[in-house]
C-alpha cells in the first residue's frame, strides 16, 4: 500500500494543460500583427516587391492569419461579432490595404477608400468610426511631412466614400427588408381572406374568437386542413356521380359574390374569379336554399361557373351549403356534359357531401376555441380523419369509439342507433368499448323508447345531462340495462343534417372528467360520426339496391350471373361439386288473372321466403326472372340437391297464402343440374336445368327433375 498522503496529493494534483496559455498567445496575434504592420509601414516598410525583409513577411503572414482566425472564430458561433473582433478584422483588412498601397504605389490609394467605406457600412458605428479615424491618422502620419495637400484630398475622399457607401447600402438593405415584410403581410392577408370566407375570423368586426387572427401559423394550418377534407369530399362526389366538374363555391363575406373554393374538373375553364351570387341557376338556388336538378339535351342555360369558352353542360345538380340555423354559406355544384340527368339518390349523396363540407368548416371554428397543446389538436384531427375514412357502418362505429377514447378520458363509451318501424321507436346499442368497461355485455341489446337519457337525447336532439347530476339514479339506456360505477357522463346526439341517427354515450369513473375542451371535441366527434354513419348507411343501401331484387330481396339476375361464375370457378379449382336448381311457379298466370297482380306479388315474396329458409347460408338464392328463381349450391351433389329441391317443393305445396278472395295454394316445378356430371360449362348447366324444369312441367308439374332422370341412359360425363 502506498502512503495515504501521496495518494491524496495525487488525487488533487491538477494536470498541467498548455491550452489556456496557447489560447492567450493566439488571441493576441491579430492586435500585435496590426500594430506591427502599421509601425513597419510608418517606418517605410513594404516598399519593394523584389526584396521583402523577414519582418515584413512575418507581419504580412500574421495579418492574413489573423483575418482568417477572426473570420473562423466568428463563423463558429451564431452570435454577432464583438467590438474587439470587428476592430481586429477591420484593422487587419485596413493594414492589408495600406500594405498594398505601399507596394503598388499611391495610384491605388482609392483601394483604401473602398475598404473604409465597406467597413463603415458593415461594422457597428463605434468600430466604423474608430477604423475611419485610424485610417485618417495613419495617412496623416504618412503624408503630413511631405504633402499635406494629398492628405486633404485623401481625407475628403475617405469621408465622402464612407458616408456615401454607408448611406446607399443601408437604404438598399432597408428596402429589401421592407419588401420581405410586405410579402409576409400579403400572405397573411390572403390567408385571412380565405379564413374569412370560411367565417373562421369574423369579417369586419373585431375578432370574437379569442386570439384568432394573431396566430397566423395556426390559421394557415387550419385553412390547409379544411382544404384537405374538402378535397376528399369532392373526390367522393366526382367518383360516385361521374361528374365533369364538381366544385364548392362559397359566398364572400358580404354575401354578394360566389367564389370558387375547390373543385375537381376535367375542364380548365371553371370560373376562378368571384362572380355575382344573385344570377343564373345558382342565384335562384341561393335565394330558395333548395337543391336544383336540371338537364337539357341542348345544354342547360344559366350556368355561370365556367368562364368564356366553357363546355356545354347537359346535366347539372347543385345543392346549397346550409348551416343548421338556415344560414346559406355557398353551393356545391356537380355537372355532366352528357345528357344523363342526375337522380334523387345523386341529390342525396351530394347533400351528404355538402354537409361534410360544412362540417369541415365547423370543426375549424371549434378549433378556434380549443387552443390547447399541439399534440392534442393533432390527435383530434387524426380522430376526425379516421372517421372520415371509415366506410362500412361497423368501421364507423369502431372509429367513433376510438376517437372518443383518444380525445377524452372515457372509461365507457357506446354508440346507439335509433330505428323506427310502424311508428314504434327502438334503440340499439350497436357498439361499446372493451369488455372490461362498466357496461359490459350491453353490446347488441335493444330497448324501447322510454324516459332514459339516450331516448331523451334522440327526442330533443341535444346533449344530456345538462350539468353534473347524481349518477346512481340515472337511467342511461333502460332500467334493465345498467351501467355501473360512472361518475361523469355526457350523451351526444348523432346528427346528420336535421336527422337524429342515434347517440354517442361517453362516461368516466372520475368525477368532472370531461372539461370544456373535452366536451367540445366530443361534440364535434359526434357530429362527424352522425355524418359518417349516414354516409355508410347510404353507401350500403346503394350497394344493396344494385345487387338485390326490390320485390323479394333476393339477388338479382345480374348478380346471380357473376356469383355463379365465381362459385363455378371455385368448384373447378378445388374439384368440388356444385348444383343448380331452377324453379318456376305452376300456372302462375292464372293466379294473377284470378287474384290480381298484387296477390301475385305476395305469392312471389312468400316463395322467396321459403327458398331462403330452406337453402343453406352458403347457397345463393336469386330471382332469375318474373316468377322463376335459381339456387346455386356449392359442395352439393345431385342427390343432395334433389333432397333440398323436394323439401322446397313440399314446403311451397303446404303453404297457404291468405288473400282477400280466400286462401290460396300453389305448387312449384324444379329442374336440377349438377357440376361436373351434367356439364362443365355454365350455360350448358343452365340449359340442362331448364330442360329438366320443362320436363317437370310436361309431366304433371309440382315435381323436381334431375339431369339423371331426364337422360336415364346417359352415363356420367367426366
Ligand atoms: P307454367 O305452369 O307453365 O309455368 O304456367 P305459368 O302460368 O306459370 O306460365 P309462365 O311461367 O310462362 O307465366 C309467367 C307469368 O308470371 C306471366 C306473368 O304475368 C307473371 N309474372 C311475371 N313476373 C311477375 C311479377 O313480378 N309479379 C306478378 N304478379 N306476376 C308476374
Ligand atoms: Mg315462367
Ligand atoms: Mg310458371
Amino acid at each position: 500500500m502506498s502512503n495515504p498522503m501521496a495518494q491524496r496529493l495525487n488525487l488533487h494534483r491538477q494536470p498541467f494543460t498548455p491550452w489556456p496559455a496557447i489560447r492567450a498567445v493566439v488571441r493576441a496575434v491579430p492586435a500585435v500583427a496590426i500594430v506591427g504592420v502599421f509601425s513597419l509601414l510608418a517606418r517605410g516598410g513594404f516598399r519593394h516587391w523584389s526584396a521583402p525583409s523577414l519582418l515584413e513577411l512575418a507581419g504580412l503572414t500574421a495579418i492574413l492569419a489573423s483575418v482568417g482566425l477572426t473570420v473562423w472564430r466568428y463563423r463558429r458561433r451564431a452570435s454577432a461579432a464583438t467590438l474587439r473582433e470587428e476592430l481586429e478584422l477591420g484593422g487587419a483588412v485596413l493594414a492589408t490595404a495600406f500594405v498594398a498601397v505601399a507596394l503598388a504605389g499611391p495610384a491605388i490609394f482609392p483601394l483604401v477608400y473602398l475598404v473604409v467605406a465597406v467597413l463603415v457600412t458593415f461594422v457597428s458605428r463605434g468600430a466604423g468610426l474608430t477604423l475611419l479615424a485610424a485610417a485618417l491618422v495613419f495617412d496623416a502620419m504618412e503624408q503630413l511631412p511631405g504633402s499635406p495637400a494629398t492628405l486633404g484630398v485623401h481625407a475628403a475622399f475617405l469621408l465622402v466614400f464612407a458616408v456615401l457607401y454607408h448611406g446607399v447600402l443601408a437604404a438598399r438593405l432597408r428596402a429589401a427588408r421592407s419588401a420581405e415584410e410586405n410579402a409576409v403581410k400579403n400572405r397573411i392577408a390572403e390567408v385571412e381572406e380565405r379564413a374569412r370566407t370560411f367565417r373562421l375570423v369574423n369579417a369586419g368586426t373585431n375578432d370574437s374568437l379569442p386570439g384568432a387572427g394573431h396566430d397566423e401559423k395556426w390559421l394557415l394550418a387550419s385553412v390547409k386542413e379544411i382544404e384537405g377534407t374538402l378535397g376528399n369530399a369532392l373526390e367522393i362526389a366526382e367518383t360516385a356521380l361521374k361528374t365533369h366538374s364538381v366544385g364548392v363555391f362559397l359566398l364572400t363575406s358580404d354575401d354578394r359574390s360566389l367564389k370558387l373554393h375547390d373543385c375537381r374538373s376535367q375542364s380548365e375553364r371553371v370560373q376562378r374569379e368571384r362572380f355575382p351570387a344573385g344570377e343564373g341557376i345558382l342565384g335562384a338556388l341561393l335565394k330558395r336554399a333548395v337543391p336544383v336538378r336540371m338537364a337539357s339535351a341542348n345544354g342547360v342555360k344559366g350556368i355561370n361557373w365556367y368562364d368564356e369558352g366553357g363546355p356545354t353542360v347537359r346535366s347539372i345538380l347543385a345543392v346549397p351549403i346550409v348551416e343548421t340555423k338556415g344560414l346559406v354559406r355557398g353551393v356545391l355544384v356537380a355537372d355532366r356534359l352528357e345528357y344523363t340527368p342526375f337522380q334523387e339518390e345523386d341529390e342525396r349523396l351530394l347533400s351528404t357531401v355538402a354537409a361534410e363540407v360544412l362540417r369541415a368548416v365547423e370543426v375549424e371554428r371549434v378549433m378556434g376555441y380549443i387552443r390547447k397543446a399541439r399534440d392534442e389538436k393533432e390527435r383530434f384531427f387524426r380522430a376526425i380523419e379516421e372517421l372520415n375514412r371509415a366506410g362500412a357502418p361497423d368501421q364507423v362505429f369502431l372509429a367513433v369509439l376510438e376517437s372518443a377514447r383518444q380525445i377524452a378520458p372515457v372509461d365507457f363509451c357506446a354508440v346507439t342507433l335509433v330505428a323506427e318501424e310502424a311508428g314504434q321507436r327502438t334503440h340499439r346499442i350497436v357498439r361499446m368499448t372493451g369488455v372490461t368497461a362498466p357496461g359490459r355485455g350491453l353490446e347488441g341489446r335493444t330497448f324501447p323508447d322510454n324516459h332514459g337519457l339516450v331516448a331523451n337525447v334522440v327526442r330533443y336532439g341535444a346533449p344530456l345531462p345538462g350539468r353534473e347530476i347524481a349518477m346512481e339514479r340515472q337511467v342511461i339506456f333502460d332500467a334493465e340495462l345498467q351501467v355501473r360505477a360512472l361518475a361523469a357522463l355526457k350523451i351526444f346526439p348523432l346528427l346528420a343534417g336535421d336527422r337524429i341517427l342515434g347517440t354517442l354515450v361517453a362516461g368516466s369513473r372520475k368525477k368532472g372528467a370531461f372539461d370544456g375542451d373535452a366536451l367540445r371535441m366530443l361534440e364535434v366527434i359526434a357530429g362527424q360520426a352522425g355524418q359518417a354513419v349516414l354516409r355508410a348507411q347510404l353507401y350500403e343501401q346503394m350497394e344493396r339496391m344494385a345487387t338485390t331484387d326490390g320485390l323479394t330481396n333476393l339477388l338479382n339476375h345480374r348478380t346471380f350471373q357473376s356469383r355463379f361464375d365465381d362459385a363455378l370457378g371455385t368448384a373447378k379449382r378445388y374439384g368440388r361439386r356444385l348444383s343448380l336448381i331452377l324453379t318456376d311457379i305452376d300456372h302462375f298466370k292464372s293466379v294473377n288473372d284470378t287474384y290480381g297482380h298484387p296477390t301475385g306479388d305476395q305469392v312471389l315474396r312468400g316463395v322467396a321466403r321459403i327458398l331462403k329458409a330452406k337453402a343453406r347460408d352458403v347457397d345463393l338464392v336469386a330471382r332469375y326472372g318474373g316468377e322463376e328463381f335459381a339456387i346455386i349450391m356449392p359442395e352439393t351433389d345431385e342427390k343432395g340437391a334433389k333432397a333440398i329441391a323436394e323439401r322446397i317443393r313440399e314446403a311451397v305445396e303446404a303453404e297457404v297464402f291468405q288473400t282477400e278472395q280466400g286462401p290460396l295454394k300453389i305448387t312449384l316445378s324444379l329442374g336440377i343440374a349438377t357440376f361436373p356430371e351434367a356439364s362443365q360449362e355454365k350455360q350448358a348447366l343452365v340449359d340442362l336445368a331448364d330442360q329438366c324444369l320443362y320436363f317437370a312441367k310436361r309431366h304433371g308439374r309440382n315435381q323436381s327433375v334431375t339431369v339423371a332422370q331426364l337422360q336415364p341412359g346417359r352415363r356420367q360425363t367426366a
